[in-house]
């Protein structure tokens, strides 16, 4: 029985050209009764020639048609999100309000440090908050995002072994790391070589010693990992590295799991991001600004992107005379709306709240992984963290796979897991709650979980199938990805033009297939 789910007032959307018809206007205007100049001459012969078929439609249409499609989106303010390795979290609003102050929401980069100081004094402050919770030396807010952390952590590492004399040819990578840490890897121009997982899905040591040589640059380690498992034997790992001359950077991005209980900076990390994005509440999918802040040792810290702040006769200064330094990342001084947020958040919470956000986002993966754990493989018996993650080996004897069983939990009105990721899983269901979902939210997904492991049982026809209560069928992603559609092409005079509401031509009618259970 599905007990949450999603019923669209507006299943059948057309798109505009499909409702245009000529004449129709979107504003209605009383008659000039005043003279005015022709447009074509007031624009000096600047304006377009007529766009073909441009749609015609009324204000109402309008309006209905965009406001409709605004909700066909799912968002954290809707329900569970529960992307593993996203921390799809809710942000707290008063975040949103703080970023919004007129005077940070309209500071300017080019203004003068004079009339910068509450904005620098901000920074200052969040890199030392930062510097704090990890545990390590300094930090800069430059970097854009996570995987741009990673670059300039690299980088840094770089210049600080060719200081050394040899900036070495090797960056080790464990199979259960983040893909964009051999990317990384490779773009800052290190050989990748990957190291195994034991059994605990944890960084064999072993093989690690083994593959350890001085050719190794450094580690690049997601601790906990993208299994969800902390890496326990990271002081030893780090000592291995160090033995060699060799440092250890570590993906920080599943901090949501640290923050208040680990500091990297104890257990032997040099270099390391955060994103801000993620554990430090900006809003974040879809390409919106985030923050990768990165959190150095001492060592590393001549080779910093500049500028740098400065504290001289009571006032910030921006440093910008850093002859060892990388260079910058990016342009001014980071995505800054974002790094108000961080430092709100951070404030809010204080030490204690951070820790107990720390706390309920571990105790909620382990909550959901223990209700459906009687019904799907956990991939690793270790203890989880702020995510678990499955495998669909009991669902696959069935044939269902995990892309299956996510597409049903649409249709029981939840955003689907992460799908096959990790790739070291075979068909992997990853699962993050966060800390901000309530129990009730958990045990109705849970419930979801639970009952499309029983409707596999029964019936996998209609997990292979959903989603059924949406919009469009299941779509066929491989060609949605090979072949886009990316432009609306008149149709041929010889097809019938689709009439408001009709389902779009190229989209076949159908019935949900569906027993009357399930509807
Ligand atoms: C999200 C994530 C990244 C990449 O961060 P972006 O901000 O998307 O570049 C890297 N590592 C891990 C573990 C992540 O979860």
């Amino acid at each position: 029985m599905i007990k949450k789910t999603r019923q669209h007032i507006s299943q059948n959307e057309s798109l505009l050209f499909e409702i245009s018809s000529p004449g129709k206007m979107g504003y209605q205007l009383p008659e000039l009764d005043v003279p005015m100049m022709d447009p074509a001459e007031a624009l000096g012969g600047n304006t377009r020639a007529e766009i073909e078929d441009f749609p015609e439609v009324s204000e109402v249409e309008l309006i209905r048609h965009f406001t409709r499609l605004s909700t066909w989106n799912y968002a954290i303010d809707l329900g569970l999100y529960p992307l593993g390795s996203c921390t799809m979290k809710y942000n707290p609003r008063i975040n949103e309000v703080v970023a919004r102050t007129e005077g940070l929401a309209w500071a300017h980069p080019y203004q003068p440090e004079s009339l910068s100081q509450g904005a620098m004094e901000i920074m200052a402050e969040l890199e030392r908050c930062l510097a704090v919770i990890t545990g390590m030396d300094a930090v800069t807010l430059q970097p854009a995002a996570g995987a741009h952390g990673e670059m300039t952590g690299t980088l840094l590492i770089r210049a600080l072994l060719t200081s050394r004399g040899n900036p070495r040819k090797k960056i080790l990578v464990p199979d259960s790391a983040h893909g964009t840490n051999p990317a990384t890897a490779a773009m800052t121009g290190y050989e990748v070589e990957n190291i195994k997982s034991n059994e605990q899905g944890m960084l064999d040591v072993e093989a690690l010693a083994r593959a350890m040589n001085e050719d190794v640059a450094a580690l690049m380690v997601t601790n906990p990992n993208t299994v969800g498992v902390f890496e326990q034997y990271i002081h030893k790992i780090a000592a291995i590295m160090h033995d060699k001359g060799a440092l250890v950077y570590m993906d920080g991005a599943n901090m949501n799991a640290l923050v208040g209980i680990a500091r990297p900076g104890d257990f032997g990390i040099d270099v390391m991001h955060l994103n801000l994005h993620k554990t430090f509440s900006t809003p974040h999918g879809g390409g919106g600004p985030g923050a990768g802040a990165v959190a150095i040792k001492k060592e590393l810290e001549p080779f910093l992107p500049g500028p740098r702040l400065r504290r001289e006769n009571n006032q910030w200064h921006w440093d910008y005379d850093r002859p060892r330094s990388i260079g910058r990342v990016r342009s001014f001084y980071g995505n800054f709306g974002v790094l108000v947020r961080a430092l709100a958040y951070i404030m809010a919470h204080g030490g204690e709240g951070l820790k107990n956000a720390t706390m309920d986002a571990v105790l909620n993966a382990n909550y959901i992984r223990k209700l459906i754990e009687p019904y799907y493989k956990i991939a690793y018996q270790a203890p989880s963290m702020h995510e678990c993650v499955f495998s669909d080996d009991y669902q696959s004897k069935k044939g269902v796979r995990t892309g299956d069983i996510a597409k049903r939990l649409i249709d029981y009105g939840f955003h689907p897991y992460t799908v096959s990721f990790p790739l070291i899983v075979h068909g992997a269901l990853m699962i993050e709650p966060t800390e901000t979902e309530p129990k009730q939210e958990l045990d109705l997904f849970a419930d979801a979980m639970i009952s499309i492991a029983r409707e596999i049982e029964e019936n996998p026809a209609i997990v292979l199938n959903a989603p059924h209560l949406t919009r469009t069928p299941r779509v066929d992603e491989v060609t949605a990805a090979r072949k886009p559609i990316l432009r609306w092409k008149k149709p041929a005079e010889s097809q019938v033009r689709a009439k408001p509401g009709d389902l779009r031509p190229d989209v076949p009618a159908r019935e949900p297939a569906l027993p009357a259970s399930v509807r």
